[in-house]
């Protein structure tokens, strides 16, 4: 025919960070990968402020950082934040010491479609077949696995294509992933609804944090404000999905009146324009994002990034779970197609790391909120940490299951209710010494939730700092794998 069948080893669905992240680091082990993206790039995305461990680590075993360092983004030292007791605003700084200056300790605010852009290039650079305008419309598959894609090019035809393993890495709008463990398990703690713009400037924080997201706490929820370029802010309000309707019906005013009911960052944009430069002229609104799944993979299919969950923006995780996501999946794939004949435990490995680190992230998201107080506020009072209902305990026990290992305590609602109010305690502890911390220090690694947090994310960035750990990384289970020094795939752990 016309178009005739091809096969690869592996095909990528989407060429955001988490499909432009495992179709490279496939590649990069001379494999052969088909990605398929639906847009043309530059195209648009929400998730501009990143996470240290993108950034270090995982650019880094991508052969990208340097690029990255080179397209002049706004570093990111941390995030300021005007939320919780104290009624001003405080630093949550990424290092470890704030005086002692660790070349790591820092991300960047990026402009998506430059960002995701340089990733999917890198990915093509290093052999990804990367075909845009192009859409994945099925899977195919059979009782026993999951064998290639129906897609079509750019001309509309139809196409077929096989492959050993099929990554599902379209986002949340994908309409691939019920192949994988079924529906959607959303939140309900995080059901919120966010409305964001931009502004053609606006205040910057004193020095040395002017490059710092700043989220702010007001009654009806909390705002963004991300200092992305000296003459462009990205700005959002993320309040309760009982807003939905007023916000669909008049995105930019709904905006502009939650801007100017937050009195910090209606100061921050006195007198500053809306940007008018495409793709900054709009306002968007997002919601139903806050979702997991009970499985991660099946037999020659896999989901990673948004496709696979997403807890809240608040905090910044998403970008650093697709792409971390992306690396877990690769390293197992790696494994496959270089003929370990132990699929399931390669696979068991990626779901369970990525479970545990969705968890952790949960886990202080919940604590994150539970922060910030509001007796009067509808948005703040449900967001308690006493607020979690049961059915939620119930999946995050199941999420965190293999965190706390063999840990007893974890077996029921109760016991993780109590475990989220413990976290949610030691991280405000954690935050109120803040104010009389000395300069050594940063006693927001005294917290656990804080420090486990971050702690994959350490490893990430030792790992691009030295060539590998600074200690011989320990598996997350008894038996479990880690990685090999090169982070493209799984090693067993040193005895
Ligand atoms: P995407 O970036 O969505 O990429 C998926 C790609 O798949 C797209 O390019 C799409 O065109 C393509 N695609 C879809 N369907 C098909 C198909 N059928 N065939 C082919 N291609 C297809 N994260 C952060 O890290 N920092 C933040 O500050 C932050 N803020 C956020 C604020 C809000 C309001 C929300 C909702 C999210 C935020 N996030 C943030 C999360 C972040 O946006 C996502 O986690 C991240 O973009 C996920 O990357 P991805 O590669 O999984 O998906």
């Amino acid at each position: 025919s016309a178009n005739p069948r091809q096969d690869f080893d592996v095909i990528v669905v989407g060429g955001g960070p988490a499909g432009a992240t495992v179709s490279a680091a496939v590649a990069l082990r001379g494999h052969r990968v088909l990605l398929v993206e639906k847009e043309t790039f530059p195209r648009y995305q929400i998730g501009e402020s990143l996470l240290p461990s993108t950034v270090h680590g995982v650019c880094r075993i991508l052969g990208v950082e340097d690029e990255m360092a080179r397209a002049g983004f706004k570093p990111k030292r941390g995030g300021t934040f005007r939320w919780g007791r104290n009624p001003e605003p405080w630093q949550f700084s990424f290092a470890l010491s704030p005086r002692l200056a660790d070349p790591t300790s820092f991300a960047y605010q990026v402009e998506r479609s430059r960002f995701d852009a340089i990733l999917l290039d890198n990915a093509r650079r290093v052999g990804v077949d990367v075909r845009e305008g192009c859409r994945v419309t099925g899977v195919l598959a059979d009782e026993e696995r999951v064998r290639g894609v129906r897609w079509t090019g750019p001309g509309g035809e139809v196409r077929e294509a096989g492959a050993r393993y099929v990554v599902d890495a379209s986002g949340n709008g994908s309409r691939i992933h019920p192949h994988v463990g079924g529906k959607r398990i959303h939140s309900d703690f995080f059901r919120n609804i966010a409305v964001f713009g931009y502004f053609a400037g606006g205040a910057r924080l004193p020095a040395p944090n002017e490059g710092n997201i700043f989220c702010a706490a007001f009654d009806e929820g909390w705002l963004w404000y991300i200092p992305l370029r000296d003459d462009l802010t990205s700005v959002g309000a993320v309040v309760a999905r009982e807003h939905a309707e007023a916000v669909q019906r008049d995105p930019a005013t709904a905006w502009r009146r939650l801007i100017d009911a937050c009195p910090e960052v209606r100061g921050f944009l006195d007198g500053v324009p809306r940007a008018t430069q495409r793709p900054y002229d709009q306002v968007r609104v997002r919601k139903d994002w806050s979702y997991w799944k009970s499985r991660l993979w099946r037999p020659g299919m896999a989901l990673v990034g948004d496709a696979a969950c997403f807890v809240d923006p608040v905090l910044s995780s998403g970008v650093h779970l697709a792409t971390y996501g992306g690396l877990l999946a690769a390293r197992s794939i790696n494994g496959c197609l270089a003929g370990d004949p132990d699929e399931s435990r390669l696979f068991a490995e990626f779901e369970a790391r990525y479970r545990h680190e969705y968890g952790l992230f949960h886990e202080f998201l919940v604590s994150f909120y539970d922060l910030h107080q509001d007796e009067r506020s509808y948005f703040w009072k449900a967001r308690k940490v006493t607020s979690v209902g049961t059915t939620e305990l119930e999946a995050f026990v199941e999420l965190v299951g293999g965190l706390a290992s063999g840990d007893a305590s974890l077996t029921g609602a109760g016991p993780a209710g109590e475990r989220l109010t413990a976290s949610a305690g030691d991280f405000e502890r954690a935050v109120r010494r803040l104010p009389d911390a000395d300069d050594l220090r940063n006693p927001l690694y005294e917290s656990e939730t804080f420090r486990q947090v971050f702690q994959e994310g350490t490893v990430l960035q030792e790992r691009g700092l030295f060539g590998g750990p600074l200690e011989p990384e320990a598996p997350l289970r008894p038996g479990g794998l880690v990685a090999s020094e090169d982070g493209l795939a799984w090693v067993e752990a040193e005895a």
